[in-house]
């Protein structure tokens, strides 16, 4: 799997995709990340959760 040169980067941007800070297209690349990646869907989840 490819999976993790993703999450590095997309790992940071965790915090502002929660808030739907990112523009459009980080938006897109983080919500396909999050799909495929328990750890981030994880912690996108607990960060999300209020
Ligand atoms: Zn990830």
């Amino acid at each position: 799997m490819n999976e993790n040169a993703d999450h590095e980067g997309l790992r940071l941007a965790l915090g502002g995709y929660v808030l739907g800070a990112l523009p459009p297209a980080e938006m897109e690349q983080v919500r396909a990340h999050v799909a495929a990646c328990d750890e981030c869907r994880a912690a996108a989840s607990a960060a999300g959760s209020s």
